[in-house]
């Protein structure tokens, strides 16, 4: 009996020149789970010293895909479905790598071809698929990287045949998830696998290829070139990426790296801009501000030119004892100069029409309508003082001599 177990290659199939090392492995991984240890006591459930745990394949697979379509309901059995598959692959994938460093090291195999050996067998032992390698496969440790293979028996096809649904999709993910992580780790080059066939859509075997992620599209292109299954098929299958989410995840965190930047140049800019602006609006006031001081400088000095260059001359003509006719045109004359004079005199200050700082206080009283008696209490003084102020304000308004009421003028100044 031993004998015929130790030369029969029975859990695995293999191209002939592969069938010694795969023996060998086979003979390895037996006596590994010859000796089991089970203690629900302790929940413990152990080959040769190692602990394993057991998991009902089909909430692995037909049910872990239905539980997801219900947590997703709201983005669409699609997106439900491809995050179930590159999350299943992505676990498969890494306890394909994990198993396979243990076993390297239990085994003490350094050679590609032999550490690879042990994983279809101990995938058989431990309830996944048996497997079955095509001779046109070359498994080299480098990007030619070939395997094609079939899994008989995939817990995961098996799920779905047994609640009798068929599918659009290869379901084995897992199947190809764990394979593909054994062999990265034993060949230590980049492999994904995509199932280009599987019995859960009703085609006769499940079919994988497994490849360097560069590789594999036009693999699986050349493979259906001779292949019953129409081109166009294969040329929808989906390609396993290994942490798919964290390229996407890295891809959008690239994009809003961008994004940041780019508002930030943007802000920059505006900032610039505004700077810009204001400056401009500080200039701008400054020179209105210049404009209009010189506006009003012109205005007095206009003023200023009257008073001392015509009025002196129009008083002169009041004292040549003029005769009517000449009194008719000259009061004309100084009326029209205040009429032109006065609007401007309003808007300016009343030190340019000389008043010292008491005429003025006296001055803006009278115009207020305020009487002398008031007046000389309100300001403190004498009721003769004012009367002397009240003198020295028509003399310099021009106003000596003449019948104009001093506050009808006063006002006059403000219209
Ligand atoms: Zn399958």
């Amino acid at each position: 009996m031993n004998q015929d177990v130790d030369t029969n290659l029975n859990t695995v199939s293999v191209p002939d020149n592969f069938h010694q090392v795969f023996l060998q492995a086979q003979k390895y991984v037996r006596n590994y789970f010859s000796t089991v240890q089970s203690d629900p006591e302790k929940g413990l459930i152990k080959f040769s010293d190692e602990r394993y745990i057991l998991v009902r394949a089909s909430s692995m697979s037909k049910e872990f895909f239905d539980m997801m379509a219900i947590m997703y309901k709201d983005r669409g059995e699609k997106e439900a479905r491809t995050l179930s598959f590159n999350f299943l692959f992505d676990i498969a994938h890494s306890i394909g790598k994990a198993d396979a460093k243990s076993f390297f090291k239990k085994m003490k195999v350094s050679d590609p071809i032999e550490k690879l050996s042990a994983g279809p067998v101990h995938f058989a032992y431990t309830g996944w698929a048996s497997v079955k390698i095509h001779p046109l496969s070359h498994p080299t440790p480098d990007e030619n990287f070939y395997l094609i293979y079939d899994h008989p028996y995939s817990f995961e096809a098996q799920a779905w045949l047994e609640e009798k649904e068929t599918t659009d999709f290869p379901v084995c993910v897992m199947n190809a998830g764990y394979s593909s992580g054994w062999c990265e780790e034993s060949f230590g080059v980049s492999l994904v696998t995509a199932e280009i066939e599987c019995r859960a859509k009703g085609d006769r075997h499940c079919r994988f290829i497994m490849a360097h992620p560069s590789k594999i599209k036009d693999y699986i292109s050349k493979y259906s070139k001779k292949a019953y299954i129409k081109y166009e098929h294969y040329n929808k299958i989906d390609v396993p990426e290994f942490f798919k989410r964290k390229r996407l995840e890295d891809e959008l965190q690239n994009h809003r790296t961008h994004l940041e930047k780019l508002v930030e140049k943007r802000t920059d800019k505006l900032t610039a801009t505004n700077k810009r602006l204001e400056e401009a609006n500080i200039a701008l006031k400054v020179v209105l501000k210049q404009m209009e001081q010189k506006e009003k400088t012109d205005k007095e000095n206009f003023l200023i030119n009257i008073k001392q260059s015509i009025m002196p001359y129009l008083n002169e003509l009041y004292e040549t004892n003029p005769s009517k006719g000449q009194q008719v045109l000259l009061d004309r004359l100084e009326k029209n100069i205040n009429q032109i004079t006065s609007p401007l005199i309003s808007k300016l200050s009343s030190k340019y029409l000389n008043l010292t700082p008491m005429e003025i206080k006296v001055a803006t009283l009278v115009k207020d309508g305020t009487v002398n008696k008031d007046i000389a209490q309100i300001l403190n003084v004498s009721l003769n003082t004012i009367t002397s102020h009240r003198y020295k304000i028509r003399t310099k308004l021009n106003l000596k001599n003449k019948n104009i009421n001093l506050r009808s003028y006063l006002l006059s100044l403000e219209e």
